[in-house]
Protein backbone atom coordinates (compact mmCIF):
# COMPACT_ATOMS: atom_id res chain seq x y z
CA UNK A 1 0.00 0.00 0.00
CA UNK A 2 1.21 3.42 -0.56
CA UNK A 3 -0.70 6.56 0.34
CA UNK A 4 0.08 9.18 -2.17
CA UNK A 5 0.61 12.86 -2.58
CA UNK A 6 2.05 15.01 -4.76
CA UNK A 7 4.50 18.16 -3.41
CA UNK A 8 5.69 18.71 -7.20
CA UNK A 9 5.77 22.36 -8.37
CA UNK A 10 2.21 21.73 -10.11
CA UNK A 11 0.06 19.31 -10.70
CA UNK A 12 -0.77 19.70 -7.22
CA UNK A 13 -2.63 18.22 -4.93
CA UNK A 14 -6.19 18.27 -5.07
CA UNK A 15 -9.48 18.68 -2.69
CA UNK A 16 -11.45 15.76 -2.29
CA UNK A 17 -14.63 18.77 -3.08
CA UNK A 18 -12.95 19.98 -6.33
CA UNK A 19 -12.15 15.91 -7.27
CA UNK A 20 -15.56 15.15 -6.76
CA UNK A 21 -16.98 18.15 -8.88
CA UNK A 22 -15.39 16.37 -11.57
CA UNK A 23 -18.00 13.62 -11.20
CA UNK A 24 -20.98 15.60 -11.75
CA UNK A 25 -23.22 14.41 -14.91
CA UNK A 26 -22.22 16.10 -18.18
CA UNK A 27 -23.47 19.40 -18.93
CA UNK A 28 -24.03 21.59 -22.20
CA UNK A 29 -21.98 24.39 -22.35
CA UNK A 30 -24.58 26.56 -23.82
CA UNK A 31 -26.89 26.59 -21.19
CA UNK A 32 -27.69 29.52 -18.16
CA UNK A 33 -26.54 26.50 -15.75
CA UNK A 34 -23.30 26.84 -17.52
CA UNK A 35 -22.92 30.43 -17.46
CA UNK A 36 -23.69 30.33 -14.18
CA UNK A 37 -20.74 28.68 -13.10
CA UNK A 38 -18.41 30.07 -15.61
CA UNK A 39 -19.49 33.37 -14.30
CA UNK A 40 -18.82 32.47 -10.86
CA UNK A 41 -15.45 31.40 -11.39
CA UNK A 42 -14.63 34.67 -13.06
CA UNK A 43 -15.98 36.68 -10.29
CA UNK A 44 -13.55 34.56 -8.36
CA UNK A 45 -10.52 35.06 -10.84
CA UNK A 46 -10.82 38.74 -10.26
CA UNK A 47 -10.13 38.62 -6.21
CA UNK A 48 -7.26 36.06 -6.81
CA UNK A 49 -5.83 38.00 -9.48
CA UNK A 50 -6.64 41.05 -7.24
CA UNK A 51 -8.39 43.46 -10.54
CA UNK A 52 -11.42 44.85 -11.32
CA UNK A 53 -10.63 43.97 -15.10
CA UNK A 54 -12.39 40.72 -16.56
CA UNK A 55 -9.93 37.40 -16.21
CA UNK A 56 -10.67 35.22 -19.26
CA UNK A 57 -10.58 31.56 -18.86
CA UNK A 58 -8.65 29.70 -21.74
CA UNK A 59 -8.58 25.88 -22.00
CA UNK A 60 -5.21 25.44 -22.83
CA UNK A 61 -2.57 24.30 -20.26
CA UNK A 62 -0.55 27.66 -19.04
CA UNK A 63 1.70 27.76 -21.87
CA UNK A 64 -1.43 28.36 -24.54
CA UNK A 65 -2.02 31.37 -22.10
CA UNK A 66 1.71 32.54 -22.63
CA UNK A 67 1.15 31.70 -26.06
CA UNK A 68 -2.00 33.78 -26.23
CA UNK A 69 -0.56 36.73 -24.68
CA UNK A 70 2.45 36.64 -27.76
CA UNK A 71 0.10 36.02 -30.36
CA UNK A 72 -2.55 38.99 -29.44
CA UNK A 73 -0.02 41.45 -28.61
CA UNK A 74 3.55 41.15 -30.78
CA UNK A 75 3.50 42.29 -34.35
CA UNK A 76 6.24 39.99 -36.86
CA UNK A 77 9.45 41.45 -36.79
CA UNK A 78 9.21 43.67 -33.68
CA UNK A 79 11.64 43.98 -31.20
CA UNK A 80 10.53 42.58 -27.80
CA UNK A 81 12.45 42.06 -24.50
CA UNK A 82 12.65 38.84 -22.67
CA UNK A 83 14.05 38.48 -19.16
CA UNK A 84 14.94 35.00 -18.25
CA UNK A 85 15.56 33.52 -14.91
CA UNK A 86 15.07 29.75 -15.71
CA UNK A 87 13.23 26.89 -18.01
CA UNK A 88 9.96 29.20 -18.36
CA UNK A 89 11.87 32.74 -19.10
CA UNK A 90 13.27 30.76 -21.74
CA UNK A 91 10.15 29.53 -23.11
CA UNK A 92 8.76 33.21 -23.50
CA UNK A 93 11.66 33.77 -26.08
CA UNK A 94 11.13 30.32 -27.95
CA UNK A 95 6.90 31.31 -28.04
CA UNK A 96 8.31 35.04 -29.38
CA UNK A 97 10.81 33.82 -31.62
CA UNK A 98 8.04 31.41 -33.46
CA UNK A 99 5.37 34.45 -33.60
CA UNK A 100 8.72 35.72 -36.09
CA UNK A 101 9.82 38.21 -33.02
CA UNK A 102 13.18 39.71 -32.38
CA UNK A 103 14.05 38.63 -29.12
CA UNK A 104 16.43 40.48 -27.26
CA UNK A 105 17.58 38.25 -24.59
CA UNK A 106 18.41 39.33 -20.79
CA UNK A 107 19.25 35.97 -19.59
CA UNK A 108 20.47 35.34 -16.23
CA UNK A 109 22.38 32.24 -14.95
CA UNK A 110 19.76 30.33 -13.64
CA UNK A 111 19.24 30.91 -9.57
CA UNK A 112 19.04 34.59 -9.92
CA UNK A 113 16.58 37.21 -10.02
CA UNK A 114 15.98 39.99 -12.75
CA UNK A 115 17.65 43.16 -11.87
CA UNK A 116 15.00 45.92 -12.36
CA UNK A 117 18.07 48.14 -12.85
CA UNK A 118 19.32 46.18 -16.13
CA UNK A 119 15.98 46.21 -17.68
CA UNK A 120 16.21 49.54 -17.50
CA UNK A 121 19.53 50.18 -19.10
CA UNK A 122 18.28 47.57 -21.98
CA UNK A 123 15.47 49.35 -22.78
CA UNK A 124 17.27 52.76 -22.40
CA UNK A 125 19.43 51.56 -25.25
CA UNK A 126 16.84 49.77 -27.29
CA UNK A 127 14.01 52.57 -27.71
CA UNK A 128 12.12 50.48 -30.00
CA UNK A 129 11.13 48.00 -27.04
CA UNK A 130 7.56 48.14 -26.41
CA UNK A 131 6.91 44.93 -24.37
CA UNK A 132 8.88 42.99 -21.73
CA UNK A 133 8.62 39.68 -20.77
CA UNK A 134 8.97 38.04 -17.42
CA UNK A 135 7.96 35.43 -14.59
CA UNK A 136 6.70 36.23 -11.52
CA UNK A 137 7.99 32.98 -9.89
CA UNK A 138 10.42 31.03 -12.04
CA UNK A 139 9.09 27.44 -11.40
CA UNK A 140 12.53 25.97 -12.83
CA UNK A 141 15.32 27.41 -9.99
CA UNK A 142 12.67 28.62 -7.64
CA UNK A 143 12.87 32.03 -7.55
CA UNK A 144 10.67 34.99 -7.25
CA UNK A 145 11.20 38.29 -9.46
CA UNK A 146 10.16 42.17 -7.83
CA UNK A 147 7.42 42.87 -10.53
CA UNK A 148 6.18 45.60 -8.68
CA UNK A 149 9.67 46.98 -9.78
CA UNK A 150 9.42 45.83 -13.26
CA UNK A 151 6.47 47.37 -14.19
CA UNK A 152 7.64 50.61 -12.61
CA UNK A 153 10.65 50.13 -15.28
CA UNK A 154 8.90 49.05 -18.15
CA UNK A 155 6.40 52.11 -18.16
CA UNK A 156 8.89 54.74 -17.87
CA UNK A 157 10.04 52.94 -21.25
CA UNK A 158 6.53 53.45 -22.04
CA UNK A 159 6.67 49.55 -22.77
CA UNK A 160 4.39 46.67 -21.25
CA UNK A 161 4.99 44.64 -18.57
CA UNK A 162 4.01 40.58 -19.42
CA UNK A 163 4.05 38.58 -16.49
CA UNK A 164 3.63 34.50 -16.34
CA UNK A 165 2.86 34.39 -13.18
CA UNK A 166 1.17 30.67 -13.34
CA UNK A 167 3.23 29.40 -10.52
CA UNK A 168 2.70 32.07 -8.37
CA UNK A 169 -0.97 33.05 -8.70
CA UNK A 170 -2.85 32.04 -5.36
CA UNK A 171 0.50 31.46 -3.42
CA UNK A 172 2.44 34.44 -3.32
CA UNK A 173 1.49 38.33 -2.96
CA UNK A 174 0.41 39.90 -6.47
CA UNK A 175 -1.53 42.95 -7.07
CA UNK A 176 -2.26 43.06 -10.87
CA UNK A 177 -4.26 46.19 -10.59
CA UNK A 178 -1.85 47.96 -8.03
CA UNK A 179 0.94 47.09 -9.52
CA UNK A 180 0.16 48.28 -12.94
CA UNK A 181 0.76 44.60 -14.51
CA UNK A 182 -0.21 44.71 -18.34
CA UNK A 183 -0.49 41.36 -19.37
CA UNK A 184 -0.97 38.47 -16.57
CA UNK A 185 -1.24 34.43 -16.95
CA UNK A 186 -1.71 31.84 -14.67
CA UNK A 187 -2.69 27.98 -15.04
CA UNK A 188 -4.69 25.47 -13.61
CA UNK A 189 -2.65 22.58 -11.79
CA UNK A 190 -0.68 24.84 -9.41
CA UNK A 191 -2.12 27.10 -6.62
CA UNK A 192 -5.92 26.52 -7.81
CA UNK A 193 -5.96 23.22 -7.10
CA UNK A 194 -7.33 21.99 -9.98
CA UNK A 195 -5.91 19.41 -12.84
CA UNK A 196 -3.60 20.68 -15.99
CA UNK A 197 -5.88 22.21 -18.52
CA UNK A 198 -6.94 25.92 -17.81
CA UNK A 199 -4.73 28.78 -18.74
CA UNK A 200 -6.29 32.40 -16.81
CA UNK A 201 -5.35 35.66 -18.82
CA UNK A 202 -5.88 39.39 -17.72
CA UNK A 203 -5.26 42.39 -19.86
CA UNK A 204 -4.60 46.53 -18.85
CA UNK A 205 -6.56 48.46 -21.08
CA UNK A 206 -2.96 49.69 -22.76
CA UNK A 207 -2.60 45.56 -23.29
CA UNK A 208 -6.53 45.79 -24.71
CA UNK A 209 -4.84 48.51 -27.34
CA UNK A 210 -2.10 46.49 -28.66
CA UNK A 211 -4.81 43.38 -29.23
CA UNK A 212 -6.39 45.85 -31.16
CA UNK A 213 -4.01 47.31 -32.79
CA UNK A 214 -2.55 43.58 -34.28
CA UNK A 215 -5.72 42.58 -34.69
CA UNK A 216 -6.96 45.36 -37.31
CA UNK A 217 -3.24 45.08 -38.88
CA UNK A 218 -5.23 41.87 -40.56
CA UNK A 219 -3.23 39.04 -41.08
CA UNK A 220 -2.99 38.70 -37.53
CA UNK A 221 -1.62 34.96 -37.71
CA UNK A 222 -4.04 33.27 -34.88
CA UNK A 223 -7.80 32.20 -34.81
CA UNK A 224 -7.94 29.65 -31.78
CA UNK A 225 -6.80 32.33 -28.94
CA UNK A 226 -8.52 34.95 -30.31
CA UNK A 227 -8.62 37.17 -26.89
CA UNK A 228 -11.03 39.28 -28.07
CA UNK A 229 -13.67 36.89 -29.18
CA UNK A 230 -12.96 35.18 -25.47
CA UNK A 231 -13.58 38.87 -23.87
CA UNK A 232 -16.32 39.22 -25.86
CA UNK A 233 -18.34 35.92 -25.39
CA UNK A 234 -17.28 36.30 -21.20
CA UNK A 235 -18.81 39.94 -21.12
CA UNK A 236 -22.35 38.78 -23.40
CA UNK A 237 -24.85 39.71 -19.94
CA UNK A 238 -26.87 37.30 -20.94
CA UNK A 239 -24.82 34.04 -21.41
CA UNK A 240 -21.36 34.38 -20.06
CA UNK A 241 -19.71 31.86 -22.37
CA UNK A 242 -16.60 30.87 -23.98
CA UNK A 243 -15.98 31.38 -28.20
CA UNK A 244 -15.21 27.64 -28.52
CA UNK A 245 -16.48 24.58 -26.45
CA UNK A 246 -15.61 25.02 -23.12
CA UNK A 247 -13.71 22.14 -20.71
CA UNK A 248 -16.90 21.65 -18.84
CA UNK A 249 -15.65 19.75 -15.86
CA UNK A 250 -12.68 21.70 -15.30
CA UNK A 251 -14.68 24.75 -15.39
CA UNK A 252 -17.21 23.12 -12.78
CA UNK A 253 -13.54 22.21 -10.72
CA UNK A 254 -12.10 25.59 -11.06
CA UNK A 255 -15.43 27.62 -9.17
CA UNK A 256 -15.29 25.47 -6.11
CA UNK A 257 -11.54 25.52 -5.84
CA UNK A 258 -12.08 29.53 -6.14
CA UNK A 259 -14.97 29.43 -4.07
CA UNK A 260 -11.88 27.91 -1.43
CA UNK A 261 -9.51 30.20 -1.93
CA UNK A 262 -12.05 33.44 -1.50
CA UNK A 263 -13.51 31.75 1.44
CA UNK A 264 -9.85 31.15 3.09
CA UNK A 265 -8.89 34.96 2.14
CA UNK A 266 -6.02 36.01 0.05
CA UNK A 267 -3.81 37.62 3.15
CA UNK A 268 -4.40 34.51 5.29
CA UNK A 269 -4.01 32.22 1.88
CA UNK A 270 -0.14 34.27 1.33
CA UNK A 271 0.47 33.96 5.07
CA UNK A 272 0.34 30.09 4.98
CA UNK A 273 2.53 29.49 2.12
CA UNK A 274 4.81 32.08 3.93
CA UNK A 275 4.70 30.01 7.12
CA UNK A 276 5.24 26.46 5.13
CA UNK A 277 7.96 27.87 2.67
CA UNK A 278 9.71 29.01 6.00
CA UNK A 279 9.76 25.79 7.41
CA UNK A 280 10.75 24.02 4.59
CA UNK A 281 14.28 26.30 4.58
CA UNK A 282 14.52 26.18 8.07
CA UNK A 283 14.92 21.95 7.82
CA UNK A 284 17.07 22.89 4.14
CA UNK A 285 19.47 24.80 6.79
CA UNK A 286 19.30 22.49 9.81
CA UNK A 287 20.10 19.90 7.27
CA UNK A 288 22.99 21.78 5.84
CA UNK A 289 21.86 21.16 2.57
CA UNK A 290 22.76 24.41 -0.11
CA UNK A 291 20.04 26.37 -1.27
CA UNK A 292 19.92 26.37 -5.55
CA UNK A 293 18.13 29.95 -5.48
CA UNK A 294 20.69 32.64 -4.71
CA UNK A 295 18.22 35.48 -5.17
CA UNK A 296 14.70 35.98 -3.83
CA UNK A 297 13.75 32.60 -2.71
CA UNK A 298 9.90 31.61 -3.64
CA UNK A 299 7.35 30.69 -1.06
CA UNK A 300 5.87 28.60 -3.73
CA UNK A 301 8.66 25.83 -3.85
CA UNK A 302 12.24 25.42 -2.41
CA UNK A 303 15.25 24.12 -4.76
CA UNK A 304 17.92 22.25 -3.46
CA UNK A 305 21.26 21.28 -4.01
CA UNK A 306 21.62 17.56 -4.33
CA UNK A 307 24.25 16.75 -2.11
CA UNK A 308 28.06 15.14 -3.13
CA UNK A 309 28.12 11.81 -3.72
CA UNK A 310 23.88 11.36 -3.79
CA UNK A 311 22.25 10.31 -6.98
CA UNK A 312 19.79 13.50 -7.65
CA UNK A 313 17.67 10.97 -9.77
CA UNK A 314 17.14 8.11 -7.44
CA UNK A 315 16.30 10.17 -4.91
CA UNK A 316 13.60 11.94 -6.58
CA UNK A 317 12.74 8.00 -7.94
CA UNK A 318 12.57 7.22 -4.08
CA UNK A 319 10.60 9.80 -2.71
CA UNK A 320 8.10 8.49 -5.63
CA UNK A 321 8.02 4.89 -5.88
CA UNK A 322 9.42 4.11 -1.74
CA UNK A 323 7.47 6.63 0.23
CA UNK A 324 4.47 8.12 -2.34
CA UNK A 325 5.59 11.43 -1.96
CA UNK A 326 6.10 12.55 -5.48
CA UNK A 327 8.88 15.91 -5.56
CA UNK A 328 10.56 17.01 -8.49
CA UNK A 329 14.17 16.85 -10.00
CA UNK A 330 15.59 19.75 -12.00
CA UNK A 331 14.88 20.85 -15.53
CA UNK A 332 17.52 21.29 -18.12
CA UNK A 333 21.31 21.22 -17.52
CA UNK A 334 19.62 21.07 -13.96
CA UNK A 335 18.72 17.60 -14.33
CA UNK A 336 19.84 15.28 -11.38
CA UNK A 337 22.30 18.14 -9.50
CA UNK A 338 18.50 19.49 -7.95
CA UNK A 339 15.26 18.58 -6.29
CA UNK A 340 12.20 20.63 -6.41
CA UNK A 341 9.60 20.56 -3.23
CA UNK A 342 6.38 22.37 -3.61
CA UNK A 343 4.09 23.18 -1.18
CA UNK A 344 1.10 25.36 -3.02
CA UNK A 345 -2.00 24.95 -3.16
CA UNK A 346 -3.52 21.88 -1.36
CA UNK A 347 -0.91 22.18 1.28
CA UNK A 348 -0.11 22.61 4.85
CA UNK A 349 1.70 22.22 7.96
CA UNK A 350 1.68 18.24 7.82
CA UNK A 351 2.89 18.02 4.66
CA UNK A 352 5.89 19.34 5.71
CA UNK A 353 6.59 17.61 8.29
CA UNK A 354 6.43 14.56 5.95
CA UNK A 355 7.80 15.83 3.21
CA UNK A 356 10.58 16.60 5.81
CA UNK A 357 10.90 13.24 7.62
CA UNK A 358 11.16 10.97 4.29
CA UNK A 359 13.73 13.52 3.04
CA UNK A 360 16.09 12.42 6.40
CA UNK A 361 15.24 8.99 5.59
CA UNK A 362 16.11 9.15 2.16
CA UNK A 363 19.54 11.34 2.33
CA UNK A 364 20.54 9.00 5.63
CA UNK A 365 19.93 5.91 3.62
CA UNK A 366 22.10 7.39 0.98
CA UNK A 367 24.71 8.06 3.21
CA UNK A 368 24.61 11.56 3.36
CA UNK A 369 25.96 12.74 7.40
CA UNK A 370 23.72 14.46 9.52
CA UNK A 371 21.75 13.59 12.73
CA UNK A 372 18.55 12.02 11.99
CA UNK A 373 15.79 14.56 13.28
CA UNK A 374 17.68 17.67 12.76
CA UNK A 375 15.67 19.35 10.18
CA UNK A 376 11.99 17.60 11.32
CA UNK A 377 13.08 19.49 14.45
CA UNK A 378 13.78 22.62 12.94
CA UNK A 379 10.16 22.62 10.94
CA UNK A 380 8.52 21.85 14.23
CA UNK A 381 10.37 24.67 15.50
CA UNK A 382 9.32 27.16 13.36
CA UNK A 383 5.60 26.31 13.18
CA UNK A 384 5.42 26.45 16.77
CA UNK A 385 6.93 29.93 17.69
CA UNK A 386 3.64 31.39 17.82
C1 LIG B 1 4.05 25.20 -15.01
C2 LIG B 1 4.57 26.45 -15.57
C3 LIG B 1 4.42 26.80 -16.92
C4 LIG B 1 3.88 25.86 -17.94
O1 LIG B 1 2.60 25.54 -17.77
P1 LIG B 1 2.00 24.26 -18.51
O2 LIG B 1 0.71 24.17 -17.79
O3 LIG B 1 2.93 23.12 -18.28
O4 LIG B 1 1.86 24.60 -19.94
C5 LIG B 1 4.87 28.03 -17.35
N1 LIG B 1 5.46 28.87 -16.51
C6 LIG B 1 5.65 28.58 -15.21
C7 LIG B 1 6.34 29.56 -14.34
C8 LIG B 1 5.22 27.36 -14.71
O5 LIG B 1 5.41 27.06 -13.42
Amino acid sequence: MLKRSLMTPGPTDIPPDVLLEAAQPSMHHRTPQFSAILAKASKGLKEIFQTRGPVLTLFSSGTGGMEAAVANLVLPGEKILVASIGNFGERWGKIAAAYGAQVEKLYYAWGQAVKPAEVDKRLRANKDIKLVFTQHNETSTGVCNDIQALAKVAHKHGALLVVDAISSMGVIPYFTDKWGVDVTISGSQKGFMIPPGLAFIHLSSRAWQRVKRKKQAGNHGYFYFDLTAARDKLKDPKSPTSPWTPSVSLVRQLKVAVDMVVGEGMEALWARHHRLAEAMRAAVKALKLEFFAVANRSDAITSVKVPKGIDGAALVKKFRDEWGVTIAGGQGDLKGKIFRIGHMGYAEEKDIIQAVGVLELILKEMGYKFTLGVGVTAVLKSFAKK
